[in-house]
């Protein structure tokens, strides 16, 4: 070989190496493509006769391992990657329905799925209604002809209110109705919707699956006859995740377990603490006696209540602001399911599209704060936010003084 051809080889790929042995860990393949033999054995894959994938966009092995993963743990038939939670969202209803179909939808979803259905979704001819979905009988008088697909959230954000998914599915049953379920919040180790007769159950990885706030992804879990023409949409509209993210999740779901148990009991005693506080005005936690959906929340979940807690602080935004500066360590940070606790705050991140008016409707004010509980010794949580309530107090008990 020549010098000049011995550089010019350098441009094609060098075989992967061969080994006997396996590696432990599940390798990252950001292969765009996929080789084959010959026209032949493409052909044979793209049949189903043999398996294998083909491209990117229509398939890879990190986002099928994944989504394996998580579809065991939901009692799916079968699951889906996604590139994010909305494109998951996205992907049911470009898959399933079609122009002039009817959606009903919680009224406290998630501020871009509520954006979704409110805005996105009539422009491209759907008809939507949204209802309070905690009033069952509510969701039945909104119900219409043309009604295909009913999509509430199993926790709402940011008052963690809680729907009776039995008595949805029931009545979606009833109707002939999809019931999709957004189950990020509880995930499957405290919560399986589909058991419960949900036609589908979605998730924002980007969350407590994925864990650790460096991952973008969704997931789907059903049945194989609704996901077929799902994983279209996907593969079609471009809605596929990305490998690197995919094996982040896998790695961070090795720990989803002690992450859920440690989050939750550290998020039950910090409402506890939050409750006995004279700066805090109340406090939303599913396992607390005073939490409208208590009773709904203990037959759905047993003793898992989950990581997210909620309360309002006496004040406005300027008495917000110094709780947020005098937090020592826990950033103000919009997002969830983070190993390490954070704070958002509503009314400025997820629900800054609505009115004040709306929000107020809602129940959701100035003061009221969201926290994603983590898995920190629970001592530093206490003492983190006592030194930063005593701040608040302190200086409010000021300025009403002066
Ligand atoms: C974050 C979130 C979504 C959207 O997920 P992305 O991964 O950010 O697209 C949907 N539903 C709920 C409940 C969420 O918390």
């Amino acid at each position: 070989m020549s010098e000049e051809t011995k550089h010019q080889s350098v441009v094609r790929r060098t075989p992967f190496p061969r080994s006997a042995t396996w590696p432990l860990v599940s390798p990252i393949v950001p292969t765009a493509v996929f080789v084959a033999r010959d026209a032949d054995h493409m052909n044979s894959v793209y049949e189903g006769r043999e398996q294998g994938f083909t491209y990117g966009r229509e398939g890879s092995p990190n986002a099928e391992l994944l989504a394996a993963k998580i579809a065991s743990l939901e009692g799916a038939e079968f699951g889906l990657i996604t590139s994010s939670g909305m494109s998951a969202v996205a992907a049911i209803l470009l898959g399933l329905l079609n122009a002039g179909d009817h959606i009903l939808a919680g009224n406290q979803l998630y501020g871009r799925t509520m954006r979704l259905v409110t805005q996105e979704l009539p422009r491209l001819g759907f008809a939507t209604d949204v209802v309070d979905a905690t009033d069952v009988a509510a969701v039945e008088r909104a119900i219409r002809p043309n009604t295909r697909l009913l999509l509430v959230e199993v926790v709402s954000n940011p008052l963690l209110r809680i729907p009776d998914i039995v008595a949805l599915a029931a009545l979606a049953r009833s109707r002939s109705l999809l019931l999709v379920v957004d189950n990020t919040f509880p995930t499957p180790l405290t919560f399986r919707p589909l058991a419960l007769g949900a036609s589908i159950v979605f998730h924002s990885v980007t969350k407590m699956l994925a864990g650790h706030s460096d991952v973008t992804l969704g997931a789907i879990c059903a049945s194989r006859e609704l996901t077929t023409p799902i994983r279209e949409a996907i593969v079609t509209w471009g809605l596929n995740g990305s490998p690197f993210d995919c094996w982040l999740a896998e790695r961070g779901m090795h720990t989803l377990e002690l992450r859920v148990a440690r989050g939750t009991a550290n998020a039950a005693a910090l409402a506890d603490f939050l409750a006995r506080q004279p700066a805090v005005r109340r406090v939303f936690y599913p396992g607390r006696m005073d939490h409208p959906d208590h009773a709904v929340a203990r037959r759905l979940f047993g003793e898992q209540f989950g990581n997210m807690v909620t309360f309002e602080l006496a004040g406005g935004r300027e008495t917000v602001n110094r709780f947020m500066q005098a937090l020592q360590s826990i950033p103000f940070a919009p997002t969830l399911g983070d190993v390490s606790t954070m704070i958002s705050h509503p009314a400025v991140t997820s629900h800054r599209g609505l009115t004040a008016a709306a929000r107020d409707a809602l129940g959701i004010h100035e003061g009221t704060i969201r926290v994603s509980v983590g898995v920190e010794a629970f001592s530093l949580l206490e003492d983190e936010f006592r030194a930063a309530l005593s701040e608040v107090s302190t200086s409010s008990a000021a300025s009403t003084g002066g």
